[in-house]
């Protein structure tokens, strides 16, 4: 009996077609709307592999359903939907695509820098609610770019892509994160900072470190009181690194000058959530790595994942 693969989201035929004949391939239909936690856990039951987004938690509960599973492929980068740990103890390897998404997702953290720094998204809806009357002196000015300090805290492989970005531009750069990167600081001139003296000097501050306990809250109201009244805080990086209350007092009261954010503690937000309230947050709904090819290649990744464990693993007789 062929091995079966549950896939969470609709994917690309073309894409799927690398699984189909080897094994009985079964799929959530739509492409808008998550799969309900019920039909996952029905869904599982009887499979060897699962290939889910970072929309579903994969828990010891979703464990326990699927004795046979031998691998979970994640279409993203990272693992914080998943209990990993959980997965170990059971033999069961979880896999995820990072790299391929590197650059697309640098190109809008610095998409999301200049449009809140430049404030776009005000400036657009300005002129098509009627609001243009007259150019004006001071009218929707923002902060210059160019020979400003970027801190970036997590240097990996997103956040020295966006220190190129930045060194193109003339910024300064100082960068926070586990290990120093001597190579990459040759390269962009980033130089190496503890945490609170990037947060102190940085005009703007782009997260890009993964979500973990110890990355819960990294920015709260204590770091943001240490930022500049100026300063633009950029996440790209996962919501809970940064306490949304505190960032909602910082921005409300001033004590930071704007916000733009790709993620949040709570996806999708709660379009009442009162940071949707202010005009100095520019809010993206998780679109990070979201270019047509970078998607496809995220896709076919997480598939060639499946198809490596479980072959590699000698569990299938190969076909051809
Ligand atoms: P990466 O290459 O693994 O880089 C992560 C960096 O963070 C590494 O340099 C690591 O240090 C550092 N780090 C990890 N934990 C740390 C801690 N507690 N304190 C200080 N530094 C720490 O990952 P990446 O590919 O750049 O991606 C970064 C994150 O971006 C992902 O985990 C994901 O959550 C997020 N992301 C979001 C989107 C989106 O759509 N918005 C898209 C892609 C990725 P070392 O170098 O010493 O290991």
């Amino acid at each position: 009996m062929k091995e079966k693969i549950y896939i969470t989201r609709k994917l690309p035929a073309s894409v799927v077609k690398k699984l189909e004949g080897e094994f009985y391939i079964e799929m959530w239909g739509q492409e808008e709307e998550a799969i309900p936690r019920e039909v996952l856990l029905e869904k599982v039951k009887d499979a060897q592999a699962v290939l889910c987004m970072l929309t579903e938690t994969i828990d010891e509960e979703v464990l326990d359903a699927a004795p046979n599973l031998k691998v979970i492929s994640n279409m993203a980068v990272g693992y914080n939907n998943i209990d990993v740990e959980a997965a170990t103890k059971r033999q069961i390897i979880v896999t995820n695509t990072p790299g391929v998404l590197t650059e697309t997702t640098a190109d809008l953290t610095f998409a999301l820098m200049m449009a809140t720094a430049r404030r776009l998204v005000e400036a657009s809806d300005y002129l098509r609610t009627g609001k243009w009357g007259t150019w004006s002196p001071m009218q929707l000015t923002g902060m210059d770019i160019h020979g400003a300090t970027l801190g970036i805290i997590g240097f990996g492989r997103i956040g020295q892509a966006v220190a190129k970005r930045a060194a193109g531009f003339g910024m300064n750069i100082l960068y926070y994160n586990r290990s120093q990167k001597p190579e990459v600081e040759k390269e962009t001139g980033a130089r190496f900072a503890a945490l609170n003296d990037v947060l102190r000097e940085s005009d703007f501050i782009s997260i890009l470190l993964p979500y973990s306990e110890e990355a819960h809250h990294l920015i709260s109201d204590k770091e943001l009181r240490l930022m500049k009244k100026t300063a633009i805080l950029i996440n790209t990086a996962r919501g809970g690194i940064v306490d949304e209350e505190a960032l909602y007092d910082a921005l409300k009261h001033e004590m930071i000058w704007a916000a733009g954010l790709d993620v949040f503690e709570k996806e999708p937000i709660n379009p009442r959530h009162p940071l949707l309230t202010l005009p100095n947050v520019l809010t993206l709904p998780h679109i990070g790595s979201a270019s047509i090819a970078t998607r496809m290649k995220m896709a076919e990744l997480a598939v060639d994942n499946v198809y490596n464990v479980l072959v590699s693993a000698g569990r299938v007789k190969r076909v051809n």
